[in-house]
């Protein structure tokens, strides 16, 4: 089976973005890719009933490679990113709820609290577009642009694109954190911002953070 680990990975995943809530139904996708070869969650099929023998393969170009399913119909917007960022190996595209009650108020979020510096900074919003079009991967991308790992998608839900599955599922799962942090916030008064100076700060103490890697 081509890309056997990106495959199992993809499964595994999507299981638990049905379980962590992150989508309901069939909504949502995940992607990974590997050198010219994409794979990606398919189209319409529910999560609990996934194997990775369904997960598709495909080219950059959108053709079949292996897999009898027809993709998710949000690839235009995956391989889009895959082209033009050539530092992102995964994507997971959730419809989370918190994420998605900004993206219907058509709300980006702002560096309220330390850890969306962690996310890229500022969580741009994408303009609207159907879901599916060209025009949907074009605005997501300008969202994105060159660093961002996260961007809301107006009036439809949000994005999380990083090396692995793995970590852009992380990704994601924070966003849906700071999502919910910030709408309750909200609710009582304005949240304040970190200054230029603070996020520097932050920036800073984020070189040094987590374990060390034991040396063998
Ligand atoms: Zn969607």
């Amino acid at each position: 089976m081509l890309l056997g680990n990106l495959r199992k990975d993809i499964c595994q995943y999507s299981q638990k973005m049905l379980i962590d809530k992150l989508v309901v139904g069939p909504f949502g996708n995940i992607s990974a890719r590997e050198g010219d070869m994409i794979t990606i969650t398919p189209s319409g099929m529910d999560y609990e009933d996934l194997e990775p023998e369904d997960i598709v393969v495909l080219d950059l170009g959108g053709r079949s490679i292996e897999g009898d399913l027809k993709p998710s119909s949000e690839l235009a917007m995956h391989t889009y990113i895959y082209e033009a960022r050539p530092d992102i190996q995964a994507i997971v595209h959730t419809h989370s709820t918190y994420a998605t009650a900004l993206a219907c108020l058509g709300r980006g979020i702002p560096v309220f609290h330390y850890v969306v510096v962690l996310l890229g900074g500022a969580i741009p919003l994408a303009r609207y577009a159907t879901y599916g079009t060209k025009a949907l991967a074009e605005n997501v991308l300008n969202a994105l642009g060159k660093t961002h790992k996260v961007a809301i998608l107006e009036n439809h839900g949000a994005i999380a694109v990083d090396k692995t599955v793995k970590e852009a599922y992380q990704s994601a799962v924070v966003l849906e954190h700071v999502a919910e942090i910030y709408l309750k916030a909200q609710a009582i008064g304005e949240p304040t911002i970190l200054s230029p100076h603070q996020i520097e700060e932050v920036k800073r103490q984020f070189k040094s953070y987590g374990q060390a890697k034991p040396k063998s």
